[in-house]
């Protein structure tokens, strides 16, 4: 057994989650699921089937009522407050659906305060920040924007590059092309594979939508790693 291997970005075991401690049920019991470093996933499921609730454990912004969740070797549910965020800044960049850009900071301020909560201060960091911007394939002009004007591919990019600021080890990107059309889409795709590929980041990508697993060599459908009660969702 490969319990604790550094070969491995996650390692999850035994984890039941539920909302509320007085629900009858659990929405999530997974037994065990295992990411490679560098591995990329498509992660699916219909809406409500507790794909978002996955992530926030993985992210450490939920905790599992039981079980083990291990990120580069460290459980994030016995870190204190203060350093799971730390931890969460350093290692894991997240994408949400909605982007979650503050919409009164320009694009630059958006990405430094997502590096300075990281406690990255690093004295090349404007040059860290435009160099991002030119990989994500916007104009450098776009970092003095404020993010309320930007368009909605715009703002999914900034995202982006503000998730990779960090250089995390973990991306995860939660339904982001909804509002894209497909060739949109597919460039973004492209380039979201391409940028992770590049930073060596094991990626894991939920959606509903499976026409986008086709970007993906590996897929794993939530149903398959929960054996809680089967389409919850539907009942
Ligand atoms: P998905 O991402 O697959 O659409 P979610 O993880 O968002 O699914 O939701 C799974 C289930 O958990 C849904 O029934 C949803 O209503 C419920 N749920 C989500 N967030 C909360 C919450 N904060 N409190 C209680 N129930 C929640």
């Amino acid at each position: 057994m490969t319990q604790h291997n550094t070969d491995y970005l996650l390692q999850m075991r035994d984890v039941t989650f539920r909302y509320q401690a007085t629900s009858e049920a659990d929405l999530l019991a997974i037994a065990q699921w295992d990411l490679r470093v560098g591995q990329k996933v498509f992660l699916y499921g219909p809406s409500g089937s507790g794909k978002s609730t996955l992530l926030n454990l993985l992210a450490g912004t939920l905790k599992p009522q039981q079980g083990s969740i291990r990120i580069l070797n460290q459980d994030i549910a016995l870190l204190s407050a203060r350093k799971r965020d730390k931890f969460r800044a350093q290692n894991i960049g997240v994408v949400f659906q909605q982007f979650n850009l503050i919409p009164y900071l320009s694009v630059a301020q958006n990405i430094e305060a997502a590096a300075w909560l990281a406690g990255n201060t690093r004295a090349d960091l404007s040059h860290r920040i435009a160099q991002t911007i030119r990989q994500l394939q916007l104009p450098t002009t776009i970092l003095a924007q404020q993010a309320s004007q930007l368009s909605v591919g715009q703002q999914q990019r900034v995202a982006i590059a503000r998730a990779l600021i960090n250089n995390p080890r973990l991306m995860i990107v939660d339904e982001p092309t909804s509002a894209l059309d497909s060739d949109a889409r597919d460039s973004f795709m492209q380039l979201l594979l391409q940028v992770c590929e590049q930073a060596n980041s094991t990626l894991v990508f939920v959606s509903h939508d499976q026409s986008l697993s086709q970007y993906f060599d590996e897929r794993v459908s939530l149903a398959s790693l929960n054996q809680a009660i089967p389409a919850k969702a539907e009942q």
